[in-house]
Protein backbone atom coordinates (compact mmCIF):
# COMPACT_ATOMS: atom_id res chain seq x y z
CA UNK A 1 0.00 0.00 0.00
CA UNK A 2 1.18 3.41 -1.18
CA UNK A 3 0.14 7.07 -0.91
CA UNK A 4 0.73 10.20 -2.27
CA UNK A 5 0.45 13.65 0.19
CA UNK A 6 0.72 16.37 -2.06
CA UNK A 7 1.57 20.00 -0.71
CA UNK A 8 1.35 23.97 -1.78
CA UNK A 9 3.04 26.45 0.07
CA UNK A 10 1.01 29.41 0.32
CA UNK A 11 0.74 32.36 3.02
CA UNK A 12 -2.37 34.28 2.47
CA UNK A 13 -5.89 33.65 1.53
CA UNK A 14 -6.29 35.86 -1.39
CA UNK A 15 -9.15 33.95 -3.79
CA UNK A 16 -6.72 33.76 -6.97
CA UNK A 17 -3.87 32.12 -5.18
CA UNK A 18 -6.00 29.60 -3.32
CA UNK A 19 -7.78 28.98 -6.49
CA UNK A 20 -4.46 28.18 -8.22
CA UNK A 21 -2.51 26.87 -5.23
CA UNK A 22 -5.95 24.05 -5.16
CA UNK A 23 -5.58 23.39 -8.91
CA UNK A 24 -1.72 22.70 -8.07
CA UNK A 25 -2.62 20.78 -5.10
CA UNK A 26 -4.90 18.13 -7.29
CA UNK A 27 -2.68 17.77 -9.86
CA UNK A 28 -0.38 15.05 -8.48
CA UNK A 29 -3.32 13.13 -7.27
CA UNK A 30 -5.24 13.07 -10.67
CA UNK A 31 -6.58 16.61 -10.77
CA UNK A 32 -10.16 16.96 -10.15
CA UNK A 33 -11.13 15.08 -13.15
CA UNK A 34 -9.19 12.62 -12.13
CA UNK A 35 -10.41 12.21 -8.55
CA UNK A 36 -14.35 13.28 -9.06
CA UNK A 37 -15.54 11.34 -11.76
CA UNK A 38 -19.31 11.60 -10.72
CA UNK A 39 -20.21 15.25 -12.34
CA UNK A 40 -23.57 15.59 -10.29
CA UNK A 41 -23.15 16.75 -6.85
CA UNK A 42 -20.34 17.14 -4.51
CA UNK A 43 -20.47 17.43 -1.48
CA UNK A 44 -17.75 20.20 0.58
CA UNK A 45 -17.11 18.75 4.23
CA UNK A 46 -15.09 21.19 6.14
CA UNK A 47 -14.74 21.85 9.73
CA UNK A 48 -17.61 24.21 11.56
CA UNK A 49 -16.87 23.17 14.75
CA UNK A 50 -18.33 25.89 16.01
CA UNK A 51 -19.47 29.67 15.12
CA UNK A 52 -16.60 31.50 16.16
CA UNK A 53 -14.97 34.28 14.30
CA UNK A 54 -12.74 33.82 11.35
CA UNK A 55 -9.51 35.10 13.30
CA UNK A 56 -9.54 32.14 15.55
CA UNK A 57 -8.82 29.58 12.94
CA UNK A 58 -11.04 27.04 14.54
CA UNK A 59 -13.00 26.27 11.27
CA UNK A 60 -11.50 25.70 7.86
CA UNK A 61 -10.81 28.95 6.14
CA UNK A 62 -14.47 29.56 3.82
CA UNK A 63 -12.13 31.25 1.55
CA UNK A 64 -10.95 27.79 0.58
CA UNK A 65 -14.44 25.80 0.47
CA UNK A 66 -15.58 28.65 -1.81
CA UNK A 67 -12.41 28.31 -4.13
CA UNK A 68 -12.81 24.42 -4.36
CA UNK A 69 -16.59 25.35 -5.24
CA UNK A 70 -15.61 27.22 -7.86
CA UNK A 71 -13.33 24.24 -8.81
CA UNK A 72 -15.34 22.02 -9.26
CA UNK A 73 -18.09 23.57 -11.14
CA UNK A 74 -15.24 24.37 -13.65
CA UNK A 75 -14.66 20.59 -13.57
CA UNK A 76 -18.51 20.15 -14.47
CA UNK A 77 -20.34 19.46 -10.92
CA UNK A 78 -23.67 20.59 -11.61
CA UNK A 79 -24.18 21.36 -7.50
CA UNK A 80 -21.99 22.33 -4.48
CA UNK A 81 -22.83 21.04 -1.24
CA UNK A 82 -21.30 22.63 1.28
CA UNK A 83 -22.38 20.58 4.59
CA UNK A 84 -21.25 19.64 8.38
CA UNK A 85 -22.61 18.70 11.86
CA UNK A 86 -21.57 21.59 14.13
CA UNK A 87 -20.73 21.48 17.79
CA UNK A 88 -22.65 24.70 18.14
CA UNK A 89 -25.38 25.55 16.30
CA UNK A 90 -26.75 24.90 12.61
CA UNK A 91 -24.46 24.75 9.40
CA UNK A 92 -25.95 27.68 8.66
CA UNK A 93 -25.36 29.78 11.28
CA UNK A 94 -21.63 28.65 11.69
CA UNK A 95 -21.00 29.05 7.89
CA UNK A 96 -22.84 32.85 8.65
CA UNK A 97 -20.47 33.71 11.17
CA UNK A 98 -17.88 32.81 8.99
CA UNK A 99 -19.29 34.97 5.89
CA UNK A 100 -19.92 31.55 4.13
CA UNK A 101 -23.32 31.40 2.29
CA UNK A 102 -25.20 29.87 -0.82
CA UNK A 103 -24.29 31.61 -3.79
CA UNK A 104 -24.45 30.52 -6.90
CA UNK A 105 -21.34 28.36 -6.88
CA UNK A 106 -22.31 26.48 -3.76
CA UNK A 107 -24.95 25.68 -1.50
CA UNK A 108 -25.04 25.60 2.21
CA UNK A 109 -26.79 22.56 3.69
CA UNK A 110 -27.85 20.55 6.60
CA UNK A 111 -26.56 17.28 7.06
CA UNK A 112 -29.80 16.26 8.84
CA UNK A 113 -31.11 13.32 7.22
CA UNK A 114 -29.35 10.14 8.03
CA UNK A 115 -29.25 6.20 7.12
CA UNK A 116 -28.12 3.50 9.36
CA UNK A 117 -25.05 1.71 8.30
CA UNK A 118 -25.81 -1.64 7.92
CA UNK A 119 -24.69 -3.49 10.55
CA UNK A 120 -22.33 -5.98 8.30
CA UNK A 121 -20.10 -2.41 7.00
CA UNK A 122 -21.01 -0.98 10.25
CA UNK A 123 -18.89 -4.14 12.23
CA UNK A 124 -18.70 -3.08 15.82
CA UNK A 125 -20.36 -0.33 15.92
CA UNK A 126 -24.33 0.61 14.93
CA UNK A 127 -23.76 4.40 13.11
CA UNK A 128 -26.32 6.89 11.76
CA UNK A 129 -24.47 8.91 8.97
CA UNK A 130 -25.37 11.71 6.93
CA UNK A 131 -27.28 10.33 4.06
CA UNK A 132 -25.35 13.43 1.77
CA UNK A 133 -22.45 12.00 2.86
CA UNK A 134 -22.86 8.54 2.28
CA UNK A 135 -24.61 9.21 -1.49
CA UNK A 136 -22.40 11.81 -3.19
CA UNK A 137 -18.82 12.37 -3.79
CA UNK A 138 -17.50 13.88 -0.22
CA UNK A 139 -13.84 16.50 -0.42
CA UNK A 140 -12.60 16.37 3.33
CA UNK A 141 -11.51 19.72 4.23
CA UNK A 142 -9.82 19.52 7.50
CA UNK A 143 -8.37 22.30 9.71
CA UNK A 144 -4.89 21.51 10.83
CA UNK A 145 -5.23 21.71 14.87
CA UNK A 146 -3.96 20.39 17.84
CA UNK A 147 -6.76 18.09 20.03
CA UNK A 148 -6.35 18.04 24.27
CA UNK A 149 -8.24 14.39 23.96
CA UNK A 150 -6.86 13.07 20.57
CA UNK A 151 -3.83 15.00 20.30
CA UNK A 152 -4.41 16.13 16.38
CA UNK A 153 -7.34 17.16 15.04
CA UNK A 154 -7.00 16.98 11.14
CA UNK A 155 -8.47 14.62 7.78
CA UNK A 156 -9.76 11.74 9.46
CA UNK A 157 -11.08 13.43 12.61
CA UNK A 158 -12.87 16.34 10.55
CA UNK A 159 -15.04 13.29 8.83
CA UNK A 160 -16.50 12.99 12.57
CA UNK A 161 -18.92 15.52 11.14
CA UNK A 162 -20.84 13.04 9.13
CA UNK A 163 -22.35 11.90 12.54
CA UNK A 164 -25.46 13.94 13.16
CA UNK A 165 -26.53 16.03 16.12
CA UNK A 166 -26.68 14.40 19.18
CA UNK A 167 -25.53 10.59 18.25
CA UNK A 168 -22.24 12.57 18.49
CA UNK A 169 -22.70 13.57 22.08
CA UNK A 170 -23.69 10.13 22.94
CA UNK A 171 -20.87 8.25 21.08
CA UNK A 172 -18.43 10.83 23.50
CA UNK A 173 -20.52 9.13 26.51
CA UNK A 174 -20.03 6.02 25.62
CA UNK A 175 -16.84 5.44 24.77
CA UNK A 176 -15.31 9.10 25.68
CA UNK A 177 -13.07 7.76 28.08
CA UNK A 178 -11.04 5.39 25.94
CA UNK A 179 -9.50 7.58 23.12
CA UNK A 180 -8.00 4.82 21.54
CA UNK A 181 -11.46 3.55 20.82
CA UNK A 182 -12.38 6.71 20.31
CA UNK A 183 -9.99 6.58 17.62
CA UNK A 184 -11.06 3.64 16.15
CA UNK A 185 -14.44 4.47 15.88
CA UNK A 186 -13.17 8.16 13.57
CA UNK A 187 -11.20 5.31 11.57
CA UNK A 188 -14.17 3.68 10.92
CA UNK A 189 -16.19 6.58 10.25
CA UNK A 190 -13.78 7.82 7.93
CA UNK A 191 -13.85 4.11 6.22
CA UNK A 192 -17.60 4.50 6.03
CA UNK A 193 -17.89 7.94 3.87
CA UNK A 194 -14.37 7.67 2.32
CA UNK A 195 -13.89 10.79 0.88
CA UNK A 196 -12.76 10.74 -2.74
CA UNK A 197 -9.75 13.72 -1.74
CA UNK A 198 -8.83 15.25 2.10
CA UNK A 199 -7.36 18.72 2.13
CA UNK A 200 -5.63 19.72 5.10
CA UNK A 201 -6.06 24.02 5.61
CA UNK A 202 -2.67 24.33 7.11
CA UNK A 203 -2.14 28.18 6.01
CA UNK A 204 -3.01 28.86 9.44
CA UNK A 205 -3.67 26.31 11.84
CA UNK A 206 -4.35 26.09 15.34
CA UNK A 207 -1.85 25.39 18.26
CA UNK A 208 -2.12 25.21 22.16
CA UNK A 209 -5.59 24.54 23.69
CA UNK A 210 -7.31 23.11 20.51
CA UNK A 211 -9.54 22.23 18.87
CA UNK A 212 -11.41 25.16 20.16
CA UNK A 213 -9.80 27.80 22.58
CA UNK A 214 -5.65 27.19 21.14
CA UNK A 215 -3.92 30.00 19.34
CA UNK A 216 -3.95 30.60 15.76
CA UNK A 217 -0.23 30.05 13.87
CA UNK A 218 0.79 30.58 10.38
CA UNK A 219 1.91 27.06 9.60
CA UNK A 220 1.83 28.17 5.13
CA UNK A 221 0.51 25.21 3.56
CA UNK A 222 -2.04 23.48 1.79
CA UNK A 223 -1.56 19.40 1.51
CA UNK A 224 -3.69 16.88 -0.03
CA UNK A 225 -4.38 13.54 -0.31
CA UNK A 226 -6.87 10.53 -1.18
CA UNK A 227 -5.56 8.51 2.19
CA UNK A 228 -6.54 10.73 4.96
CA UNK A 229 -4.26 8.38 7.33
CA UNK A 230 -1.35 9.19 5.39
CA UNK A 231 -2.10 13.02 4.97
CA UNK A 232 -2.62 12.99 9.13
CA UNK A 233 1.05 11.07 9.78
CA UNK A 234 2.31 13.67 8.00
CA UNK A 235 1.25 16.41 9.67
CA UNK A 236 2.62 14.74 13.10
CA UNK A 237 6.33 14.56 11.40
CA UNK A 238 6.00 17.94 10.28
CA UNK A 239 5.02 19.09 14.36
CA UNK A 240 7.53 16.65 15.25
CA UNK A 241 4.84 14.52 16.96
CA UNK A 242 5.09 10.67 17.11
CA UNK A 243 2.37 9.43 14.34
CA UNK A 244 1.58 6.26 17.35
CA UNK A 245 0.65 8.64 19.63
CA UNK A 246 -2.40 9.63 17.83
CA UNK A 247 -5.12 7.81 18.61
CA UNK A 248 -6.81 7.76 14.86
CA UNK A 249 -3.55 7.14 13.55
CA UNK A 250 -2.52 4.20 16.10
CA UNK A 251 -6.18 2.59 15.14
CA UNK A 252 -5.16 2.77 11.08
CA UNK A 253 -2.75 1.03 12.13
CA UNK A 254 -4.01 -1.65 13.95
CA UNK A 255 -6.53 -2.00 11.02
CA UNK A 256 -3.83 -2.23 8.28
CA UNK A 257 -4.85 1.51 6.69
CA UNK A 258 -2.08 3.23 7.10
CA UNK A 259 1.03 3.07 4.38
CA UNK A 260 4.18 2.48 5.97
CA UNK A 261 6.48 5.95 5.80
CA UNK A 262 8.88 4.80 2.99
CA UNK A 263 5.64 4.39 1.09
CA UNK A 264 4.00 7.84 1.69
CA UNK A 265 5.20 9.92 -1.03
CA UNK A 266 5.22 13.60 -0.41
CA UNK A 267 5.22 16.11 -3.06
CA UNK A 268 5.78 19.99 -3.36
CA UNK A 269 7.62 20.27 -0.06
CA UNK A 270 9.92 19.47 2.25
CA UNK A 271 8.37 17.95 5.54
CA UNK A 272 11.71 19.17 7.95
CA UNK A 273 11.54 22.34 6.28
CA UNK A 274 7.53 22.91 7.34
CA UNK A 275 8.23 22.73 10.95
CA UNK A 276 7.17 25.74 12.61
CA UNK A 277 9.84 27.98 14.24
CA UNK A 278 10.76 27.99 17.20
CA UNK A 279 8.60 25.29 18.00
CA UNK A 280 4.55 24.25 18.12
CA UNK A 281 2.67 23.85 21.08
CA UNK A 282 0.65 20.87 21.42
CA UNK A 283 -2.48 20.86 23.68
CA UNK A 284 -2.01 19.45 27.51
CA UNK A 285 -3.04 15.72 26.71
CA UNK A 286 -6.30 14.76 28.29
CA UNK A 287 -5.42 11.47 28.55
CA UNK A 288 -2.34 9.39 29.55
CA UNK A 289 -3.44 6.44 27.80
CA UNK A 290 -1.29 7.56 25.05
CA UNK A 291 2.02 7.27 27.22
CA UNK A 292 1.49 3.43 27.82
CA UNK A 293 1.98 0.52 25.65
CA UNK A 294 -1.57 -1.75 25.67
CA UNK A 295 -5.06 -0.39 26.07
CA UNK A 296 -5.98 -2.51 28.72
CA UNK A 297 -3.96 -0.73 31.26
CA UNK A 298 -5.33 2.62 30.36
CA UNK A 299 -7.80 2.87 32.90
CA UNK A 300 -5.39 2.03 35.54
CA UNK A 301 -3.05 4.79 34.32
CA UNK A 302 -6.54 6.64 34.09
CA UNK A 303 -6.78 6.37 37.68
CA UNK A 304 -3.41 7.03 38.91
CA UNK A 305 -3.22 10.10 36.24
CA UNK A 306 -6.72 11.01 36.69
CA UNK A 307 -7.30 14.58 33.93
CA UNK A 308 -9.97 16.31 34.37
CA UNK A 309 -11.31 19.83 32.87
CA UNK A 310 -10.94 22.90 35.02
CA UNK A 311 -12.84 26.08 34.72
CA UNK A 312 -11.20 29.43 34.38
CA UNK A 313 -13.70 31.33 36.77
CA UNK A 314 -11.72 34.54 35.40
CA UNK A 315 -12.56 34.01 31.67
CA UNK A 316 -15.80 32.15 32.45
CA UNK A 317 -18.95 34.11 31.08
CA UNK A 318 -21.63 31.99 32.32
CA UNK A 319 -23.06 30.89 29.13
CA UNK A 320 -23.54 27.70 29.90
CA UNK A 321 -22.74 25.96 26.82
CA UNK A 322 -20.68 23.44 28.37
CA UNK A 323 -23.20 22.20 30.51
CA UNK A 324 -25.29 21.66 27.42
CA UNK A 325 -22.58 19.62 25.64
CA UNK A 326 -21.88 17.19 28.69
CA UNK A 327 -23.18 14.78 28.12
CA UNK A 328 -22.26 12.62 31.09
CA UNK A 329 -23.96 15.62 33.51
CA UNK A 330 -21.25 16.04 35.39
CA UNK A 331 -21.07 19.92 35.17
CA UNK A 332 -23.70 22.25 36.83
CA UNK A 333 -23.54 25.93 37.99
CA UNK A 334 -23.52 26.11 41.55
CA UNK A 335 -23.47 30.02 43.44
CA UNK A 336 -22.60 31.66 40.12
CA UNK A 337 -19.75 29.13 39.31
CA UNK A 338 -19.46 26.12 36.87
CA UNK A 339 -18.71 23.11 39.07
CA UNK A 340 -18.01 19.81 37.56
CA UNK A 341 -18.41 16.50 39.56
CA UNK A 342 -15.00 14.42 38.75
CA UNK A 343 -16.04 11.24 39.46
CA UNK A 344 -19.44 11.40 36.65
CA UNK A 345 -16.75 13.16 34.45
CA UNK A 346 -15.89 10.87 32.26
CA UNK A 347 -13.28 12.98 30.29
CA UNK A 348 -14.69 13.31 26.72
CA UNK A 349 -13.40 16.93 26.70
CA UNK A 350 -16.51 18.11 24.99
CA UNK A 351 -16.39 21.17 27.29
CA UNK A 352 -13.56 22.34 26.37
CA UNK A 353 -14.30 21.74 22.36
CA UNK A 354 -17.63 24.13 22.82
CA UNK A 355 -16.68 26.69 25.40
CA UNK A 356 -16.81 30.06 23.17
CA UNK A 357 -14.26 31.82 25.50
CA UNK A 358 -11.28 29.27 26.24
CA UNK A 359 -12.46 29.46 29.86
CA UNK A 360 -11.79 25.43 29.78
CA UNK A 361 -8.21 23.94 30.12
CA UNK A 362 -6.94 20.51 31.26
CA UNK A 363 -6.24 19.44 35.13
CA UNK A 364 -3.45 17.02 34.64
CA UNK A 365 -3.77 15.37 37.74
CA UNK A 366 -1.09 15.05 40.93
CA UNK A 367 0.83 12.18 39.63
CA UNK A 368 1.20 14.28 35.95
CA UNK A 369 2.13 17.41 37.59
CA UNK A 370 4.55 15.92 39.41
CA UNK A 371 6.11 14.40 35.76
CA UNK A 372 5.87 17.42 34.30
CA UNK A 373 3.68 15.44 31.52
CA UNK A 374 1.84 18.37 29.65
CA UNK A 375 4.65 20.55 30.23
CA UNK A 376 5.52 22.88 27.28
S1 LIG B 1 -18.77 27.21 28.14
FE1 LIG B 1 -16.98 28.23 29.00
S2 LIG B 1 -17.64 30.33 29.38
FE2 LIG B 1 -19.49 29.11 29.07
S3 LIG B 1 -20.10 28.49 31.13
FE3 LIG B 1 -18.82 26.86 30.35
S4 LIG B 1 -16.75 27.36 31.05
FE4 LIG B 1 -17.99 29.20 31.28
S1 LIG C 1 -17.28 17.72 32.27
FE1 LIG C 1 -16.45 18.01 30.20
S2 LIG C 1 -14.97 16.35 30.00
FE2 LIG C 1 -16.28 15.81 31.72
S3 LIG C 1 -17.90 14.56 30.81
FE3 LIG C 1 -18.65 16.66 30.83
S4 LIG C 1 -18.10 17.45 28.78
FE4 LIG C 1 -16.89 15.59 29.11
Amino acid sequence: MSATVSFQLIDNYEPENLNAALHNLLEPLGGYGGLITDDSSVVIKPNLLAPRPLSRAVCTHPEVVRQFARLARDGGATRVLVTDSPGIGTTQQVAAKLGLTTNDVLEVVSPEETEWVHSKEAGMWKLHLSVLMRRHPVVNIAKAKTHGQMIVSAAVKNMFGAVVGLEKAQWHYRIGREPLNFGKLLVHIYEMVRPKVNIIDGIVGMEGNGPGSGTPRALGFLAASTNAHALDYILCKIWKVNPMSVYTLRAAKEAGLLPDEKDIYVIGADVASLHPNPDWKMAVPASVGRLVGPNWMIPLWERLFKTVPKVNTTRCTMCFECIHHCAAGAMEAVGGQIQIDTQTCISCFCCQEMCPHGAITIDSGVLARWLRLGKD
